[in-house]
């Protein structure tokens, strides 16, 4: 039999609703594989196995007795640890909500219950989604199915690895700097953050209110679309919730897979995310798919935001702030840790900073200082005023440019993945790498990455990051698959089917495929 794991969603999905395969059968070989490679990725915090197939058994009991099913009925997915769920534990990855189970399911977890997806467990995080790596989760790091001494991305690597590593076919994370699409790029996956507000945020555990963004993980373009039909839409128990009618992305992604409308579509090359300082197999990679998309009659252009430039700082003063006021609520009153400092008189102000001084990690701490620091009277309007200026700077530059051209495209990220470690101790460094991503969050516009190649030099993956106006995502979704179809072509398949990592871990599972 063919290694369920192996499969897209897509056709797992018609593997089930034809009856081929059950849900239980699916959920099983997910299951055997996480337990097969964890042991090298740690891409999950939780895993709830007998959950899992009492849900999986649920679905095909419904389907044998003829009920009508979504189309996703019976896939598993993987959640980010970011999203509440009330039979499992969510901790953001932070050791402030160890053990805690909410008494309540985010509306995203909801929904894809709701469509009868199978819940694996939850993923990895940098803890309360602050990182570039998921070295800040509080319960260490996840590992590069690619090569498990690298960092998968952040704050969402536990997602990308698990499905990078066939342990889950479809995955959910957040995005507030590019927690989704930076792990999707350095892991060889498809991540999208939606147009903001497209998707509810109810249940998500805030870091930045003004920029997260809940979206979808996979490992094709069309799987990414089928998990955001699922999860899009109006949430009336969220207030920035969009209401508008969103189109079918699958359809988007299938009009692109069948040929797309490539011809004649203005790209634009953004300047000012293509630059010298990049890995050169980055560029070489991105180089190539200019390129393609001229030889399929693209009309590429270069186009400038220059207001980029300033974007890491605007995002590293309006974040913190945002989240020093966030993680207020995490105080030992409300839940998970509470802790006393010994010695001293066992009142409330003490239990509040001993519960936070044990609970919250160092990337934590450096952003609530910096981020009440930027809010105090007499700094508000040199540091948070100033940051909120240059957004607005930034979103200009964004409709200038989507004044000339349909979508604008650049590397997801400057590097492939680094070493675990590498930037641990080196704060600014690791921000540096988000300049990519974070103009999409400061627009709130919706961006997508994919896989495009290896980068010659370390064999890594390499990811396209394809920018849309709001509200138009399913534009990304149909050039996404357009491209993706070529250069599948070029590859003879799906790049993540050469994970070289893999044939190891597929050997710990004692040869079984
Ligand atoms: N790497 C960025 C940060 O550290 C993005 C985080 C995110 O998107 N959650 O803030």
């Amino acid at each position: 039999m063919t290694d369920l794991t192996r499969l897209r969603a897509a056709e797992l999905a018609t593997a089930i609703t034809s009856g081929e395969v059950s849900s239980v059968e699916a959920t099983q070989a997910h299951l055997d594989r996480i337990a097969a490679v964890e042991g090298d990725i740690h891409a999950f915090l939780h895993v709830n196995g007998e959950a899992a197939l009492a849900a999986a058994a649920d679905v095909d009991r419904r389907r044998a007795a003829g009920e009508q099913l979504s189309e996703l009925a019976g896939v598993p997915v993987a959640v980010k640890d970011v999203l509440t769920t009330k039979d499992q534990p969510t901790t953001s990855g932070s050791r402030i909500l160890e053990g805690w189970v909410p008494p309540y399911d985010s509306t995203v977890v909801e929904r894809l219950r709701a469509n009868d997806l199978v819940l694996l467990g939850k993923t990895n995080m940098d803890e309360f989604a602050m990182g570039s790596s998921t070295e800040h989760s509080a319960y260490g790091p996840t590992h590069n199915p690619w090569s498990t001494d690298r960092i998968p991305g952040g704050s969402g690597g536990g997602s990308a690895a698990a499905v990078a590593a066939f342990e889950a076919p479809l995955a959910t994370g957040s995005d507030t700097g590019g927690s989704i699409r930076q792990p999707a790029a350095v892991t060889g996956t498809v991540g999208v953050k939606p147009t903001y507000g497209g998707v509810s945020r109810w249940g998500a555990i805030a870091l930045a209110s003004s920029l997260d963004q809940i979206g979808p993980v996979a490992r094709n373009v069309l799987d990414t679309a089928l998990i955001h039909d699922v999860i899009k839409g109006h949430d009336p128990k969220d207030s920035t919730s969009l209401t508008t009618e969103w189109p079918s992305f699958a359809d988007a992604a299938r009009l692109g897979r069948a040929g797309g409308r490539l011809k004649g579509l203005r790209v634009g090359v953004l300047k000012e995310l293509n630059r010298e300082g990049f890995q050169a197999g980055v560029r070489q990679r991105f180089a190539e798919v200019v390129e393609l998309l001229t030889a399929e009659g693209a009309e590429v252009t270069e186009v400038s935001a220059p207001h980029f430039d300033y974007a890491v700082a605007a995002y590293y003063l309006i974040l913190p702030a945002e989240a020093s006021s966030n993680l207020a609520r995490f105080d030992g009153v409300r839940y998970g840790l509470r802790a006393f400092a010994e010695g001293e008189q066992p009142d409330v102000e003490n239990m509040m900073a001993a519960t936070r001084e044990a609970g919250f990690g160092d990337e934590v701490k450096r952003r609530i200082i910096l981020g009440t620091y930027a809010l105090s009277a007499g700094y508000y309007d040199q540091f948070y005023g100033k940051a909120q200026k240059v957004r607005t700077l930034i979103q200009r530059d964004f409709e200038a440019a989507f004044n000339q051209v349909d979508v604008l495209i650049s590397p997801t990220a400057p590097t492939t993945a680094y070493k675990l470690g590498e930037k641990l101790d080196d704060p600014l460094a690791m921000y540096l790498g988000d300049i990519t991503t974070i103009p999409a969050n400061l627009a709130g516009i919706p961006a997508l990455s994919q896989p495009i190649g290896l980068a010659p030099e370390d064999g890594l993956p390499v990811g396209l990051q394809t920018f849309a106006p709001a509200f138009e995502d399913a534009r990304l979704y149909e050039f996404g698959a357009a491209l993706e179809a070529l250069l599948e072509q070029r590859w003879g398949g799906q790049l993540i089917e050469q994970a070289p990592a893999l044939p190891q871990a597929a050997a710990a599972e004692g040869g079984a495929r």
